[in-house]
């Protein structure tokens, strides 16, 4: 059985990161997607809140999987028999990085090879960032993440009133 890791910090998942984890799983019996503990100072979402998000937006992806870790990739990795793991590359600033851990992963762990995928086009200019600061200021996010990670990113900055389908129910309970 082929498994791979697709760790990350995930805050919050992006249609950059989906589009990877829908073309690696088609690649392998078993994906775990790792949300790192241990990445961040000042997460907008927790570790658990990132959880439950990427089991959301992957429940149509029987072979897909979602776990937070502490501490080394590679420890988890063997944690979770895999032998693979995978990254996303949408630019070459991104490239340097990259190669860089898993060339160290692999000095620490030689079973365990990287694979990296392209990001698609319409995502190459994607990053969680990118959502946490649109979102800070009540901007679109419909491009960058599904609907319901729109929400939550919406109702941890406050905008409550700009959450779809919201003015409705209102107009609904006025009426009623
Ligand atoms: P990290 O903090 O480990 O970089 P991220 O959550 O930012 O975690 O990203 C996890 C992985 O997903 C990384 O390999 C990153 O390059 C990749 N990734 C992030 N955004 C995109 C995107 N828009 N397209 C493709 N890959 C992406």
């Amino acid at each position: 059985m082929r498994t791979a890791v697709y760790p990350g910090s995930f805050d919050p998942v992006t249609f950059g990161h989906l589009d990877i984890i829908e073309r690696s799983s088609k690649m392998v019996d078993r994906l775990i997607v790792g949300v790192l503990d241990n990445g961040l100072k000042n997460p907008l979402f927790s570790v658990e809140e990132r959880v439950t998000m990427l089991e959301e937006v992957t429940s149509h992806l029987p072979n897909v999987t979602v776990t937070s870790f502490h501490g080394l990739l590679v420890d988890f990795a063997r944690q979770c028999g895999a032998g693979l793991v995978v990254r996303g590359l949408r630019a070459i600033t991104d490239f340097e990085y990259e190669l860089q851990m898993s060339q160290t992963n692999r000095i620490m762990c030689p079973q365990l090879d990287t694979i990296f995928l392209t990001t698609d086009l319409r995502y190459a200019y994607l990053s969680s960032h990118t959502v946490r600061e649109v979102g800070r200021f009540g901007g679109d996010l419909s491009a960058f993440v599904p609907p319901v990670i729109v929400e939550q990113v919406l109702k941890k900055f406050g905008h409550t009133d700009l959450i779809e389908g919201k003015q409705e129910l209102e107009d609904k309970d006025e009426q009623d």
